[in-house]
Parts: C-alpha cells; sequence; structure tokens
C-alpha cells in the first residue's frame, strides 16, 4: 500500500443474490460491483460517477461494511478491513453521509441526540464536555447552538443534510464517504453544501469518496473522479484531465450533457444521446458492458471484455478504441 494512501481497494465485488434453487443455493446473482480496484489518497477527494443501478452506492456502503463484500480486498490506513475488524474503531474513523438527510435522521430524537449519540456509542463524551462537543459541531457546520433542542422535522433539506454532517463528524474521523449528499437538495442549496464540505475538509483534514449520479456535481469538489457502468469502473483521472480529454465513450456522453455556460460554446457543443437505458447487472452484456449503448461498437467489444489501461499520467480507461492506437 502506498504510503500516502489512506484507502486502497483491490477486485472488489458485491453480489446480491436474486434467485436460488429447492436447496437454497443461489441460482442467478445481481452483480452490483464487479471486480473494482481503486486507492484514494489522504486528504483528496475521488469523484464516483455513474448513472442509477451502476453500483456506486453499493460500492461506499461494501467498503464500510453496512455490506458484507463478495471478494476482494479494503485496506484503510493500511489495514485490511474484514467483517472481524470492521466494528467500533472502523465506524469511528470512517463515516458515511448519506443522500436523503431526512430519513437518515431519527424523528423521535432531538438534533442534540442525534448529533450526540455517536459520542455515546464510542464512549467519547459525557454530561458537559458531551453538551459541549454538540455545541461545537453545529456551528462547525453553520447552525445555530440552540438548535440542538429541536426535532428535524424543523428544519429544510440543507440544514438536514448539515445535521447528517455533524453527526458524522462527531466520532472525529478521517474518511468520509458522502453518498449522492447534495442530490436531494435544491440546487441553490447544493453549492452551500459544496462548500461546506471543501471547508470541512481543509480544516480538519477529511478525506472523501464523493458518490454523485452526474459529472457535473462532482466536478468542483474531486481531485480524481472514477466513472463506473454496470458494475465496473469504466475510466478514472484527475478531474482536470477527465473533463478536458475524456477517453471512455461512456464519460464523453456524460459529459456532452452538462450545459457550458458560454453561450458561444454551448451553441456548438453535441451533445451525446444515450440509447436505452442500463441492461441489467443480472445479466450484464458479453464482453464490453457498454456495447449495448456505444456508438463505436465493434465485433471485438462482444468477445472481450476491456480492461483498463494506463494513458499516461494515471489516467486509465477501460476500451478497445485505446488498444488500437
Ligand atoms: Fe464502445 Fe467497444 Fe469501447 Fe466498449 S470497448 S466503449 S463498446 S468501443
Amino acid at each position: 500500500m502506498e504510503q500516502d494512501n489512506i484507502l486502497e481497494v483491490r477486485n472488489l465485488k458485491k453480489y446480491f443474490t436474486v434467485s436460488t434453487d429447492f436447496l437454497g443455493r443461489p441460482t442467478a446473482y445481481l452483480k452490483a460491483v464487479d471486480d473494482v480496484s481503486f486507492s484514494i489518497r489522504k486528504g483528496e477527494t475521488l469523484g464516483l460517477v455513474g448513472e442509477s443501478g451502476c453500483g456506486k452506492s453499493t460500492t461506499g456502503r461494501t467498503i464500510i461494511h453496512l455490506y458484507k463484500p463478495t471478494a476482494g480486498s479494503i485496506r484503510f490506513n493500511g489495514e485490511d478491513i474484514d467483517s472481524r475488524t470492521a466494528g467500533k474503531q472502523l465506524r469511528r474513523h470512517m463515516q458515511m453521509i448519506f443522500q436523503d438527510p431526512y430519513a437518515s435522521l431519527n424523528p423521535r430524537m432531538t438534533v442534540g441526540d442525534i448529533i450526540g449519540e455517536p459520542l455515546d456509542i464510542h464512549g467519547l463524551a459525557a454530561g458537559k464536555e458531551r453538551t459541549r462537543r454538540i455545541i461545537d459541531l453545529l456551528q462547525m457546520v453553520g447552525l445555530n447552538p440552540e438548535y440542538a433542542n429541536r426535532f428535524p422535522h424543523e428544519f429544510s433539506g440543507g440544514q438536514r443534510q448539515r445535521i447528517g454532517i455533524a453527526r458524522a463528524l462527531a466520532v472525529d474521523p478521517s474518511f468520509i464517504i458522502c453518498d449522492e449528499p447534495i442530490s436531494a437538495l435544491d440546487v441553490s442549496i447544493q453549492a452551500q453544501v459544496v462548500n461546506l464540505l471543501e471547508r470541512l475538509q481543509a480544516e480538519l483534514g477529511l478525506t472523501y469518496l464523493f458518490i454523485a449520479h452526474d459529472l457535473a456535481m462532482v466536478k468542483h469538489i474531486s481531485n480524481r473522479v472514477a466513472v463506473m457502468y454496470l458494475g465496473k469502473i469504466v475510466e478514472i483521472a484527475t478531474s482536470g484531465e477527465l473533463y478536458s480529454h475524456p477517453q471512455h465513450p461512456y464519460t464523453q456522453a456524460l459529459l456532452s450533457a452538462i450545459a457550458i455556460p458560454d453561450p458561444d460554446v454551448e451553441a456548438k457543443r453535441e451533445r451525446i444521446l444515450l440509447a436505452g437505458d442500463v441492461p441489467t447487472p443480472i445479466q450484464p452484456p458479453s464482453g464490453c458492458r457498454f456495447r449495448t449503448r456505444c456508438r463505436y461498437a465493434m465485433p471485438v467489444c462482444s468477445e472481450q471484455e476491456p480492461t483498463l489501461i494506463d494513458i499516461g499520467a494515471g489516467h486509465l480507461a477501460a476500451c478497445h478504441l485505446l488498444h488500437k492506437t
């Protein structure tokens, strides 16, 4: 493991059984995450992007062991995480922020108790120290400390997401998986939450895995971006490189859908329409999984699965077109 990597994921698979025979043996799997590898350096943000159902949220939940991995390895701070070690200590250092802040906050608990609960679970603070810490956390995320006595339903979506962030920060984590944290928010609020996450990262030295369904959302916050399609990473690069020189036809199509705030450029923009829906991960297409929607598909694409190849400076993409050049 490279010394400055906080997380290394190797050949991670997460399959869900969708049918069994009369003896209860699996006969079909939904391959939500299928042989995914990447690493995240300390202090960086890796954006993980793809359409709904591509496996990006399952990847995040498997890393934090909300789901048990089917295969592969996860190393966090140089240590292998498996079901045995994925206990309290891991949960303390690795936290998750969810898409729907309302569903993830207990409606019967006050905001103070929601934020204080992780302190109780980990035995980190009690009495006045607990109260002081809750006040600090509320201020840290830009909320009035008086909100501690209120309930989640009294807040807007953006404020609820701030409460979720304060709760995640309570145990002083080093790594946070942000699972579509702004997708459910109004556009006007999204930038505020992204700015808050960036400020907290700078102040607290946090590392993020930032999961989102469109490339526009992760552009601002990510140092590097990985693009997922049907359980696989198809491209990964620094943000600047990915947005200026996308190599995979799927990334190119996703990027072509982003509006450009320059009328001249916008007028010339070619919009690549993706035909059809994402195929089922129960029976993914043979060879390249994107071939059923790719405008460049060739015979080899149905016969051989393209592997990720390094095209320089850590820019990797999985497409047979790159092997030809
Ligand atoms: Fe398209 Fe073939 Fe490349 Fe897949 S491998 S993205 S089908 S050209």
